[in-house]
């Protein structure tokens, strides 16, 4: 915002209801996931119910926010989360305790990202910074935010603009349009509820009953702890690329042939929006994790990243692995929306664009098989699912481990699948059954859990499968 309008809104009249006290606001919509490359494919067009709710203090910066919807299609993504700066985020397990905490995080910052999510907490803020908020161009007329300008870098995508605009026809209930790269991500209308004071003391408190689980602040919202560890002879997995994240990596004779390609996460709740892991930008994370493997594995070229599907989160980073002279590998599918979304001039700076290279993208029509034995990589299309359309698996076939993404997360190694992950878990299982010998065993991107193909035909036997596959047909 420029000063005069800063100065000028300093000027005028005070009376938009800024109410006192503990409000609610919250946005019902539809959110798009094709659009943020979370969807079935990489088309904008899918969008899901969804809701994002502040509750803000007037006379605090503390923020509970909750987003109750899809993160993916398969995923109902409901969440909470109080942040209470300058040093405490506490993710609410209202429903299952106990909370987490996360304890001498600096969370101010990204308190008032999402503190700005109600709009008029954000003319508030914008009326007593007289610089301006830092990243946002907002347009204030008679005491209305109308839109806020600014800017993400998101995989896939490059740097992009983020415009929230708001339209006050009803002003208690605004309507929100987030348009992201110029295309609608979150259509959505707004709500107010002044929040009860007995309602308000418990809401910044933990869940009653178990004490809250404490974590360093230092791990809040993820890091970055990359650890080798051997699933085989030149077969490893690499945990901690980011908090939840591992890749399957082998070392064939050729080089290392690396499992998806991951970037960071860009917050769309946060205005300005965040990254995840701070400061890594679209292709920053997967350079790390180039870096690391030179380091653990000197002398190794990297030969190729498989991408197993399209999203963002595992398939971003892929320029960082071409800049290391890697092939890239995806569905024959996905190829040409790599080919094009991977090169787009729109991407910042990063080591790839140094060499004034494209990524070229190698489509995997039959199934290809990389290096020698005993160390050959199979990469095989698994088909289309409930998680998106066209993934592809990474099969170590003289180790027998077999590597997927986002389509086998177990939480433990119980017979069936949890409830909740059903339709992609039964649906991994039918495939797995019928493509995988039983000797193989399958290993995840985002769980430590080992699975035998002979714990998968079990999950065919469950009745949480044998229901789905009767709401199949
Ligand atoms: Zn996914």
């Amino acid at each position: 915002m420029n000063r005069y309008l800063a100065l000028f809104l300093l000027l005028s009249s005070a009376s938009a209801a800024v109410a006192d006290g503990t409000t609610e606001f919250c946005l019902d919509g539809e959110f798009d996931l094709g659009m943020r490359y979370q969807g079935t494919t990489p088309e904008a067009g899918e969008a899901y119910p969804t809701s994002w709710c502040v509750v803000t203090d007037d006379d605090s910066n503390r923020v509970l926010f909750t987003g109750t919807g899809k993160s993916n299609p398969d995923m109902d993504g409901d969440w909470s989360v109080a942040y209470l700066p300058p040093d405490v985020v506490r993710i609410v397990n209202r429903e299952a305790p106990p909370d987490v905490e996360f304890r001498g995080t600096d969370n101010l910052d990204e308190a008032l990202r999402v503190r700005r999510v109600d709009p008029r907490r954000l003319l508030q803020e914008i009326r007593t910074t007289r610089e301006g908020v830092n990243g946002l161009a907002a347009e204030v007329v008679d005491d209305r935010l109308l839109s806020v300008r600014t800017s993400a870098d998101l995989p896939l995508r490059g740097r992009v603009s983020v415009v929230w605009n708001w339209d006050w026809k009803d002003a208690a209930r605004p309507r929100l349009r987030l348009v992201v790269d110029d295309a609608l991500l979150f259509e959505a209308v707004g709500r107010w509820r002044e929040v009860p004071d007995d309602e308000a003391a418990s809401i910044w408190q933990a869940t009653p009953g178990e004490g809250p689980i404490e974590v360093p602040g230092d791990r809040w919202p993820a890091t970055v702890d990359m650890r080798l560890t051997d699933l085989a002879e030149g077969v490893y997995l690499v945990r901690g690329v980011r908090t939840g994240f591992q890749h399957l990596v082998v070392d064939t004779d050729e080089g290392l042939v690396i499992a998806d390609a991951p970037a960071g996460w860009v917050e769309f709740h946060h205005i300005p929006p965040s990254d995840l892991v701070p400061g890594l930008g679209i292709s920053g994370l997967s350079e790390s994790f180039v870096d690391f493997l030179n380091e653990e594995l000197p002398g190794r070229p990297i030969r190729a990243a498989v991408l197993t599907h399209f999203h963002d989160d595992h398939a971003g980073g892929a320029r960082a692995f071409a800049a290391a002279g890697a092939a890239v590998y995806s569905t024959k599918e996905s190829a040409a929306f790599f080919q094009h979304a991977l090169n787009r001039s729109t991407m910042p700076a990063d080591r790839l664009s140094e060499q004034k290279k494209p990524v070229s993208v190698v489509p995997v029509v039959e199934p290809v098989v990389l290096g020698e034995k005993p160390n050959r990589v199979k990469l095989l299309p698994i088909g289309s699912g409930p998680h998106s359309y066209a993934m592809l698996g990474v099969w170590a076939i003289d180790r027998d481990y077999f590597f997927v993404s986002d389509v086998h997360v177990p939480r433990s190694d119980a017979e069936q699948p949890a409830e909740h992950r059903a339709a992609t878990e039964c649906w991994f299982a039918e495939w797995a059954v019928s493509n995988l010998p039983t000797e193989v065993r399958v290993v995840n991107s985002h769980s430590p859990e080992v699975t035998p193909v002979s714990r998968l035909a079990s999950y065919l036997e469950s009745d949480t499968c044998k229901e789905q596959t009767a709401r199949r047909r």
